[in-house]
């Protein structure tokens, strides 16, 4: 096939367009379909009733650039529920609106190397580990929730929908399931209240923290999402600015060191870019100033990220050259223009 240019015997590949006129990006994510869609590791997550109904074979990629330039293929339009792809963007309106000194009272900044829902606190200081986690997650929401009352959710989802260029609603079904079953997470909020993270009124934390994890998006919408990060806090498409560029790079540098769990170490490794999964399958990466990438596929691994999220995302690196430290990518640094 003609190309523009052409392949250089690393791996990674500079953007181009082949001869039938389909963007590499375009061609690059068929192709990653194409060789995942058969893959059946993983299971669809359970511990939350209403997820267990999700489809195994619902799949999409998305990738979004800076500049709003969409790449699909697959389930982009499949509605499915936030769950933890939710918490940086949490954590960063907290920072926004508290600043970063009062957060970090409530909660640090560590990996913790343990499950998501693990019942952990830093010794010493009683604090979550990070706030990708449900301890560190339920602690930023009730910050939040704290700061806004009953208007915590609203806010929430208009900061959400800004960034994902539309109005997102909540799944109701997906919130009772979880506020009925969540005792885990319930135990969790009692032990922050009893080491005085959380203010009194725990409970109403709580729930808002499980609905902010019942927020319905897209594929698309995550890219979108994960689009406006890489454009410094503004969404590409619409051009509003939705986070602070400050706030963003707290986002993405927790993202980078906590947002796949205990997998996080390992992502960072061979994948390299920041990123946050959720239990409901989704995948939100951002490669920064440059792309949000998403991924939608409910089979998780044991440590509860999509098993064709983590695949996907490793290819799409190692094709593209996105990792942090790789060889072709130079990064954001404004270094290059001074020297
Ligand atoms: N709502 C889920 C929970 O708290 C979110 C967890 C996740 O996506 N990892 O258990």
């Amino acid at each position: 096939m003609a190309r523009e240019w052409s392949d250089s015997s690393h791996d990674g590949v500079a953007l181009m367009t082949d001869a039938g006129g389909k963007h590499e990006l375009q061609r690059l994510i068929d192709e990653m379909y194409d060789q995942f869609r058969d893959l059946n590791d993983g299971q669809v997550a359970t511990y939350i009733p209403e997820l267990a109904k999700a489809n195994p074979k619902d799949f999409g990629i998305c990738i979004v650039t800076e500049d709003g330039r969409i790449f699909e293929v697959g389930d982009c339009d499949r509605p499915f529920t936030m769950q933890s792809v939710s918490k940086p963007f949490t954590f960063g309106m907290a920072l926004e609106e508290l600043g970063h000194q009062e957060v970090y009272k409530y909660v640090g900044v560590e990996p913790s190397g343990d499950a998501f829902n693990s019942i952990t606190l830093q010794d010493n200081t009683n604090r979550p580990f990070n706030p990708m986690i449900n301890t560190g997650a339920i602690t930023v929401s009730a910050l939040l929730h704290a700061r806004h009352g009953d208007k915590a959710l609203d806010f929430m989802l208009s900061r959400l929908s800004a960034a994902a260029g539309r109005q997102l609603t909540i799944d109701e079904d997906v919130y009772q399931s979880e506020n009925r079953t969540g005792h885990r997470n319930r135990a969790i909020a009692h032990l922050l209240l009893n080491f005085g993270v959380v203010h009194d009124e725990a409970e109403a934390a709580l729930d808002l923290y499980f609905r902010q994890c019942a927020i319905l998006v897209t594929c698309r919408d995550l890219a979108m999402m994960g689009a406006t990060l890489a454009n410094m806090g503004r969404n590409p498409v619409t051009g509003e600015p939705v986070f602070e560029i400050g706030c963003v790079k707290d986002m993405l540098s927790i993202m980078f060191t906590c947002g796949m769990y205990d997998y996080s170490g390992q992502w960072a490794y061979r994948v390299g870019v920041p990123a946050k999964s959720g239990v409901s399958g989704g995948v939100m990466a951002v490669v920064n100033r440059q792309l949000g990438i998403a991924t939608y596929s409910p089979p998780l691994d044991a440590r509860g990220n999509s098993a064709r999220g983590i695949e996907v995302c490793s290819g799409l690196a190692a094709r593209l050259g996105l990792h942090v430290f790789d060889c072709l990518n130079a990064g954001s640094s404004y270094l290059k223009v001074v020297l």
